[in-house]
C-alpha cells in the first residue's frame, strides 16, 4: 500500500525539513533567515554536511539556495530516490529532466522491473512528459502507456496523448478507434 498522496508536492517537500521553532516576530523585526546572513563560504560549508534529500529540499526554498547548489547529477538523484524520504513520498528520478518526480508522472512500466527503484536499470527511467516531447521523444505514435492503473495512448492517427483510449493494441484514441470499428461493422451502412 502506498501512503496517502500529499496535497501539494512542493509543500510536502518543504514541510519535511525539520525546522526549529521560530521566535515570534514583530512588525519591525527582520524575517530573514540567519543562514542567509552568513557569508557564502560558510553557507557552502554547512550545505556540504547535509544529506542528499536535505540538499535537494534546500534548493527549493529560495532563489539564492537554488543557484548556490548546483543542479543534482543523475547519480545523485538515483541515490536520493532510494532514501526513506523519497520512498515515503513516492519520488523517482527521470534521466532526461534530471528531477525527482512523483510516481503519477511515470508509466507503471518505468517503476517496476529493471527500471524500478531497486531494479538493475533505474538509470534508464524517464517520465511520461519527457517520453512524449522534445528531441529525445521516446514514445512512438501508437504507444500505449499505463499510468497508475489507467491506460493512455499516443494516438498513431491524430498523434495526441490521450486517456480516452480505443481497444487494447489499437494504438489509437477512443474517437479514432470507434470510427474504425464502426466502419468494419458496417454501422454507417453501405456507401
Ligand atoms: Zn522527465
Ligand atoms: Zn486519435
Amino acid at each position: 500500500m502506498s501512503p496517502a498522496k500529499p496535497l501539494n508536492y512542493r509543500q510536502a517537500l518543504l514541510s519535511s525539513i525539520h525546522q526549529p521553532p521560530q521566535p515570534k516576530t514583530t512588525a519591525s523585526s527582520p524575517k530573514q533567515s540567519k543562514l542567509l546572513l552568513l557569508p557564502t563560504e560558510l553557507q557552502n560549508n554547512i550545505i556540504s554536511h547535509l544529506d542528499i534529500p536535505s540538499t535537494l529540499i534546500l534548493r527549493l526554498t529560495n532563489r539564492h539556495f537554488y543557484t548556490l547548489n548546483s543542479c543534482p547529477t543523475h547519480t545523485t538523484l538515483l541515490l536520493a530516490e532510494r532514501t526513506p524520504w523519497a520512498v515515503t513520498l513516492n519520488l523517482y528520478s527521470c534521466m532526461d529532466c534530471l528531477r525527482l518526480r512523483p510516481q503519477a508522472k511515470f508509466a507503471t512500466a518505468m517503476l517496476n522491473g529493471p527500471k524500478g527503484r531497486n531494479g538493475k536499470d533505474p538509470q534508464k527511467r524517464f517520465c511520461v512528459e519527457c517520453g512524449l516531447k522534445g528531441p529525445r521523444s521516446r514514445y512512438s505514435p501508437g504507444a500505449e502507456i499505463v499510468v497508475e492503473g489507467k491506460r493512455h495512448v499516443l494516438c498513431k492517427e491524430c498523434k495526441v496523448y490521450s486517456g480516452e483510449v480505443g481497444c487494447v493494441g489499437s494504438g489509437m484514441c477512443w474517437e479514432r478507434d470507434v470510427c474504425e470499428l464502426s466502419w468494419e461493422e458496417g454501422v454507417w451502412g453501405d456507401v
